[in-house]
């Protein structure tokens, strides 16, 4: 046998590996399999936790930016009150 002590040990927690329940995992390291299922499972479950946080501030950023219409809206409206421009709730100088 050419195995060294070094790959007699598990990658991830380092404790010695017995064969019939070593893997090896994408680096090439020989580790335990249930230490490299728990690997892959936390990597899956991270990358879709970070899924989830993008949506969630993509819900938030929608939120806020669809307040923040409503209350340009509002404000335009109250503009247009004032200075008696209530036809068109947008600003614009087409008419000089
Ligand atoms: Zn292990």
């Amino acid at each position: 046998m050419a195995l060294d002590d070094e790959s007699k040990t598990c990658a991830i927690c380092h404790e010695t590996l017995r064969l019939e329940n070593c893997v090896i995992d994408e680096q090439g390291h020989a580790v335990h399999k249930s230490c490299y299922l728990r690997a892959v499972t936390k990597a899956k479950r991270t990358t879709y936790d970070e899924t989830e946080e993008l949506l969630q501030q993509a819900r938030e950023l929608r939120e806020i930016a669809d307040r923040l219409i409503k209350k340009s809206d509002a404000l335009l409206t109250a503009y247009n009150k004032l200075t008696g421009h209530s036809k068109s709730p947008k600003v614009d100088r087409a008419q000089d």
